[in-house]
């Protein structure tokens, strides 16, 4: 794990590039939420991120972030998931009250989460396939010829009574230089607007976007929240 003086240093540095993006974009220095992904470091490196006043903590594993979500309990710590969700473990993860489940990304996901939340409704984004790369997770979003089973999936998510859609999540594909990822991100952004126009039914307000090597891009394009891991807490080995 790196010191925590050198986290602290490492999210006043991805802070200050994210209020350059936004300004530079004409927003406000403050339009995306930083969510520190803390996969694969110990609860240590998120004690010190909080000593650093970092709120929100993302992880991409059901069984990690369970017991790393226990050594911090009564901090103020909000945890995201952020990681791909076998169907089987929804009733852990509604259990575990994440402030948001950025990775539903089949009906079949969501309606179990639906269920298993007994009472409340999780808040949720919808993870889109931007780039159709094959390996990657979520409701396909590349060509106009994915609109309409995006709009019934979406349709569908939307109406369950256990699920609060928040709007949508993505991941772009690695590209050479910054710039190329924007395009990614503006389809993301162009898809919720869409979807928020035909689906008044939800807020669509978030778009998570953007990590270590291209989260200005993200900025650029309107994300309202990001999801940093490297630049913050190191490599994960
Ligand atoms: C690991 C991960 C991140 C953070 O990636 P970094 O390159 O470490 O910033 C963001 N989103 C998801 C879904 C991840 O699994």
């Amino acid at each position: 794990m790196l010191p925590g003086a050198v986290i602290a240093a490492n999210l006043a540095a991805v802070r200050a590039r994210m209020a350059q993006a936004a300004r530079a974009n004409g927003r406000p220095s403050d339009a995306a939420r930083l969510v520190a992904v803390s996969k694969q470091h110990p609860p240590e490196a998120v004690a010190a991120a909080l000593a650093a006043g970092q709120y929100d903590f993302g992880e991409n594993r059901v069984h990690e972030a369970l017991p790393k979500i226990a050594a911090l309990a009564g901090s103020a710590a909000r945890w995201h998931m952020i990681g791909q969700i076998q169907s089987r473990k929804a009733r852990e993860v509604a259990a575990a009250e994440f402030a948001l489940v950025h990775s539903v990304d089949s009906v079949r996901l969501a309606e179990r989460l639906s269920q298993a939340a007994g009472g409340r409704r999780l808040p949720v984004l919808l993870e889109c396939n931007i780039s159709g790369e094959e390996a990657k997770a979520g409701f396909r979003a590349v060509t106009e010829s994915d609109w309409v089973s995006l709009r019934t999936a979406a349709a569908q998510v939307v109406s369950l009574p256990g699920l609060e859609v928040r709007g949508l999540m993505t991941m772009a594909p690695i590209v050479p230089e910054l710039n190329a990822a924007r395009p990614y991100f503006a389809r993301l952004r162009q898809w919720r607007d869409r979807l928020a126009a035909e689906l008044p039914g939800a807020a669509w307000t978030e778009l998570s976007m953007g990590m270590s090597d291209d989260f200005e891009a993200a900025i650029a394009e309107g994300a309202t929240l990001v999801r940093v891991g490297r630049a913050i807490f190191g490599g994960r080995g």
